[in-house]
């Protein structure tokens, strides 16, 4: 059984080959170069539009079908996605600039 704490990369590829000329970042690890590189942000919005889509589909499923469990679930991926677009936003002011003051907003 592997450990959970284990935090280094299992891959070899992932300790950089000599065709790579810059330090892997954690971020990076496992990438490889036919994969986009994709920002939390980025990342963060295609999941939400894929469980969304998932959403939608099995709520019409649901109604159609009259199937209460369908629904409930539908509405159970209404909060995810509602957690979703939170992190999404917390990714993105996560992401802004500090004033020179180190401060997220300038004072009023
Ligand atoms: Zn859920």
């Amino acid at each position: 059984m592997p450990s959970l704490s284990n935090t280094q990369p299992s891959s070899p590829s992932a300790h950089g080959s000599a065709a790579s000329s810059q330090p892997a970042s954690p971020r990076q690890h496992g990438a490889t170069a036919a994969r986009p590189q994709l920002s939390t942000q980025q990342r963060l919005a295609a999941f939400l539009a894929v469980n969304v889509a998932f959403m939608l589909v099995e709520f019409c499923y649901g109604w159609v079908n009259g199937s209460l469990g369908m629904l409930s679930d539908a509405a159970h991926m209404l909060l995810d996605n509602a957690a979703i677009a939170i992190g999404l936003v917390a990714a993105h002011v996560a992401a802004k600039q500090t004033t020179a003051e180190g401060k997220l907003y300038a004072d009023r």
